[in-house]
């Protein structure tokens, strides 16, 4: 029907990340840990309560699998997602969040204090591919005769609230929300969903996810939101 033929023609890839405790040096792509900034950078700050806001992601897109459509679309640079882990604020870019792509240029490690927030590093030493289908969140025809059964997809934590995952479709815990590009206005895809407690040691309020989305056109248009129950 309709529906399974939609479902079959939005097949895509996705990638799970393989990963590793600790930083190191010839490993962009990480939760946690110290960023890379551009040299006449200091660490981003919370704006609601000072304290420098952990690294939540960082991936270099040269390095992301060939066949990811952000590789392709976006080509380069250091996407990064910071999050304030302090003030109790609702992470939003409202401040207390940054989602943004660093140009692949001169670099600087970070300089930390003894005061500088840093959530555990886990490098992302590889990639598992898999391919997803999207759910009935995503279908925007007529209402379903019934509620659709989704065959379950092998690699899905049983928890059901998604996984760390780079790009394929989003697990929303909610509803379906894709901002549009401030630039262009096309519905931004998934780069990047996070997921609570897996790569990153961070709660999303109560076991939630966060998205981050990216324009296919406007690399370096980046968006952050998380839901949670
Ligand atoms: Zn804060
Ligand atoms: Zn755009």
């Amino acid at each position: 029907m309709v529906y399974d033929q939609w479902r079959e023609a939005n097949r895509r890839p996705l990638w799970l990340p393989q990963t590793q405790e600790g930083q190191f040096a010839n490993q962009p792509n990480r939760f946690g840990g110290a960023p890379d900034l551009a040299p006449d950078e200091t660490w981003p700050r919370c704006r609601h309560c000072g304290v420098t806001m952990p690294l939540f992601l960082q991936l270099d897109v040269a390095t992301l699998p060939a066949k990811a459509p952000v590789r392709t679309e976006v080509g380069q640079g250091l996407v990064q997602l910071f999050g304030c882990a302090d003030c109790g604020a609702p992470l939003s870019e409202d401040g207390s969040a940054v989602a943004r792509l660093l140009p692949a240029a001169a670099r600087q490690t970070a300089l930390m204090s003894h005061q500088t927030k840093m959530l555990p590093p886990q490098s992302i030493v590889g990639w598992q591919r898999h391919e997803q289908l999207p759910t009935a969140d995503e279908w925007e025809g007529d209402e379903l005769p019934d509620e659709e059964e989704e065959q379950p997809q092998p690699w899905i934590d049983q928890h059901g609230f998604g996984h760390d995952q780079l790009g394929g479709w989003p697990s929303w815990v909610q509803y379906a929300e894709y901002p549009p590009c401030p630039v262009c206005g096309r519905p931004q895809r998934l780069l990047f969903q996070i997921a609570s407690e897996q790569g990153l040691d961070f709660m999303f309020c109560d076991v939630g996810t966060a998205y981050l989305l990216y324009c296919s056109h406007h690399a370096d248009q980046l968006s952050f939101s998380w839901q949670s129950t």
